[in-house]
């Protein structure tokens, strides 16, 4: 049954590694696809709230030209109705692509004005960076995000001109749609206090939780502009600041939205084109979509402008996430860990039980048996003095022992006998009465030479008429201890009573006295038979007997020693035993002092 139990814990050890490792590749991989669509949501959140503060400033060119600023007012005011940060956007200035004509900027609710640049240095330095940027209209980029700025342009349309704004994922490959010259450029600088102090925050506190993530944005150096972590690799990316929308984003016209929503290559629309943006899907020129305006005479032409020009692939920041303990891996790997060893622990755990179980049917049967040995012995014990008690009384009775001093003889052999019985009796009950925890103990202040040789006196008697010596050996000056006399005297009593039992023909022992390290140490040694390695492990126990006295028939119950065990710990101290087989043994009873 062990066998079984053990090959059966083993199995059930390795099938639980095995399911353990799956489930934590599956859930790994999971996690990560979770947490990769988290950070892809908040990078399109992000990019949208860019991207309306982006298209939505789209306006005619015409407007531009004579300089009527009610379009881009009413666009401004649905904007800052619209979104939840009207402090996205710190300025908007305005740059005519050709000629020296001054910068505008916008003044909220009135229109585009010129700059006074000459009152602010600092503005001055702004402006001139702005407009090296939109000089060279090959290498346009919309994203300056160095100097926290969009740049829109506008483009010189015919009002039969629908405005498209086209990205493509290959700027090599040339769009069939034309493109008209750009007739200035709207620059829309970002507050980046709030890019950073509030919109970040909002959509991280939206996607992830501060107690499993922390998230890094980094610009296209690797620089952080917004910063929970250190360093370390991140468990997942996204691109921000990027304006070209991956799907169709449509700000004015709605209806187009619908109409093109089904990736036609030829839609058909009513009204006039303002904006919208959508990703080339075919790579041959064929496959360009085209967008006609219906009732328009000829059919009006479609340009686009593209968003990324140049740029390789989303936006210029980057977004890294990452798991708090590091990365998202050693998580599950740790997890792992932790899950295994609650496994593991757990299977320990059973199996400890399965073997105290064994061990302690095992130790039962064994002291079934020890208690079956007892009952023997104590009765085989019991029959001698009784034997003799039975023949001497007999004697008596019959008239057999008439002389006073015999009869006194037998009178002595009764008494002694039955104090023999008493006395086992009597040990008997102490062991019944300590073991059920009834046997109180009277602590008093004794000194330790008083005990000593109260307990020599008392198995002087066992000696018998032999010439055996009794070594006493008290140091001086042993100090007063706080004991039960008669407890300790009996204790003291079991030992020398047992080195005499067997003393194997060596009619020698010895009990000496001494204190030292808080101590106080009684010591009985004799040269008798000795006690074997495995003997000297369990003789404590109670109705332990070695093997060797009980062939040897030598009396006993088996009880002495555990009482000296169970007294000496009631005084606070530890009895010990040395000995060796045929040279003698050593017990040695410390309390303390
Ligand atoms: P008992 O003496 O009645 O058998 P104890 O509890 O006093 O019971 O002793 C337990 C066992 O320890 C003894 O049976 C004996 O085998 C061994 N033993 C105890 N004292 C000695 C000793 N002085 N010399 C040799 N063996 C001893």
């Amino acid at each position: 049954m062990v066998g079984g139990l053990a090959v059966l814990l083993v199995a059930l050890g390795l099938l639980q590694y095995r399911w353990m490792t799956q489930i934590s590749a599956a859930e790994g991989e999971k996690s990560k696809a979770r947490v990769k669509d988290q950070a892809d949501r908040l990078a399109a959140d992000f990019n949208r709230e860019i991207q309306n503060a982006y298209f939505n400033f789209q306006t005619d060119v015409d407007s531009w030209k004579s300089n009527n600023w009610a379009p881009f007012n009413e666009r401004y005011q649905y904007w800052a109705e619209n979104t939840a940060y009207p402090t996205l956007i710190r300025e908007f200035y305005f740059f005519e692509a050709k000629g020296d004509a001054p910068a505008l900027r916008y003044d909220r609710g009135v229109g585009f004005v010129t700059v006074e640049a000459a009152n602010s240095p600092e503005i001055t330095t702004k402006l001139g960076q702005m407009k090296e940027r939109i000089a060279d209209p090959k290498n346009f980029k919309p994203v300056q995000e160095d100097l926290d700025t969009l740049f829109l342009p506008i483009h010189l349309t015919e009002a039969k001109d629908g405005s498209i704004v086209v990205r493509t994922r290959t700027p090599d490959i040339p769009l069939s749609l034309g493109m008209p010259q750009p007739y200035g450029y709207l620059a829309i600088e970002l507050e980046r206090e709030t890019v950073t102090g509030r919109l970040l925050p909002d959509l991280i506190g939206k996607y992830f939780d501060p107690n499993e993530f922390r998230v890094q944005v980094t610009d296209r150096s690797g620089n952080a502009v917004f910063s929970q972590v250190s360093a370390g690799d991140a468990d997942a990316t996204a691109r921000l600041l990027d304006v070209s929308p991956n799907n169709f984003v449509f700000f004015a016209n709605r209806e187009l939205m619908n109409s093109i929503g089904e990736k036609r290559s030829s839609v058909v629309v009513n009204s006039k084109v303002e904006a919208h943006s959508f990703e080339r899907t075919g790579e041959a020129k064929g496959s360009n979509v085209t967008i006609e305006l219906k009732g328009a005479k000829p059919r009006t032409s479609v340009f686009t402008a593209t968003t990324t020009n140049g740029e390789p692939s989303g936006g210029a920041w980057q977004l890294g996430v990452q798991q708090v303990s590091g990365s998202l891996d050693g998580y599950i790997a740790s997890t792992l860990r932790r899950n295994l060893a609650i496994g593991f622990g757990i299977l320990f755990l059973l199996a400890a039980a399965v073997a105290a179980i064994i061990i302690s049917s095992m130790r039962a049967r064994a002291l079934a048996q020890r208690q079956i040995d007892f009952v023997s012995s104590v009765s085989h014990e019991f029959r001698t003095p009784l034997a003799v008690i039975y023949s001497a009384g007999e004697n008596l009775a019959d008239g057999v022992a008439k002389e006073t001093e015999q009869v006194s003889r037998y009178g002595d052999l009764i008494k002694g006998e039955g104090r023999k019985l008493s006395s086992m009796v009597e040990q008997i009950l102490d062991f019944a009465g300590a073991n059920s925890g009834k046997r109180r103990f009277n602590f008093k202040p004794t000194p330790i030479d008083e005990i000593v040789a109260d307990a020599v006196e008392e198995t002087r008697s066992l000696v018998g008429d032999r010439d055996f010596e009794i070594e006493t050996v008290i140091a001086a000056g042993l100090p007063v201890v706080s004991a039960d006399k008669n407890a300790l005297s009996q204790a003291l009593q079991n030992l020398i009573a047992n080195s005499i039992k067997y003393c194997n023909g060596d009619t020698w022992l010895r009990v000496s006295a001494s204190n030292g390290d808080g101590k106080v140490k009684i010591t009985v040694e004799d040269r008798g038979i000795g006690i074997s390695k495995s003997d000297l492990k369990q003789i404590f126990e109670p109705f332990y007997r070695a093997r060797a006295v009980v062939d040897a028939q030598i009396h006993g119950n088996g009880l002495g020693l555990s009482l000296v065990k169970q007294i000496t710990e009631a005084h606070g101290g530890r009895v010990r035993a040395t000995s060796e087989l045929g040279k003698g043994s050593k017990f040695t009873i410390e309390i303390p002092s």
